[in-house]
């Protein structure tokens, strides 16, 4: 299936001139929602991956399913003041202010190894920034996984050092 076709592409949202990759249409589709996330499994496959961290909220929506069916163990990375235990934060500019995400500290035990799974790669802030958190408390981070990638922003180019892979891809 192409799971392109899949995708809605709303015009000016949230704001004018921007092209929103609308992933609702394709999460509701059983078949295509299967398929992507079997995609991301197959990938991680042999990676020997011990955990799947996604950023809220979209990174929920792929990331659980994905840790689900390769059979490891998912940990959120949220927005500030949502995690109950002792976290760490990590702020990080994005073009107009600035975002701030937070993981418990005592998420990844030493040396573990952890796949990033979010919804869409565009500038790289978002998947640095976790795999910043990830790393400051002890995780390996050895892959990135994304159903969409803007490749027009290159954010790829600053994620050279980890495997990164997408599904599909605007340019
Ligand atoms: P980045 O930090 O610039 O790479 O932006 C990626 C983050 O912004 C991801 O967590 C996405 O959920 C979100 N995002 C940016 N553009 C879109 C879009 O068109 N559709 C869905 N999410 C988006």
């Amino acid at each position: 299936m192409d799971l392109k076709s899949k995708i809605r592409v709303i015009e000016d949202f949230p704001e004018k001139g921007i092209s929103f990759k609308d992933i609702t249409t394709l999460i509701k589709d059983k078949d295509a929602f299967s398929q992507a996330v079997n995609l991301i499994v197959d990938d991680l496959k042999g990676m020997d991956i011990d955990y799947i961290a996604g950023p809220e909220a979209r990174g929920f929506l792929l990331g659980t399913a994905v840790a689900y069916a390769l059979g490891v163990g998912f940990i959120p990375v949220r927005k500030p003041g949502k995690l109950p235990g002792k976290t760490i934060s990590h702020e990080y500019k994005l073009e107009y202010g600035s975002n701030t995400l937070e993981i418990h500290e005592d998420a990844i035990e030493k040396g573990k190894k952890v796949a990033i799974v979010d919804d869409l790669l565009a500038t790289g802030g978002t998947v640095s920034s976790v795999a910043k958190l990830i790393e400051s408390i002890g995780g390996e981070v050895v892959a990135l996984e994304f159903l969409i990638e803007l490749e027009f922003l290159n954010g790829r180019n600053k994620l050279e050092k980890y495997h990164v892979n997408s599904l599909v891809k605007y340019d």
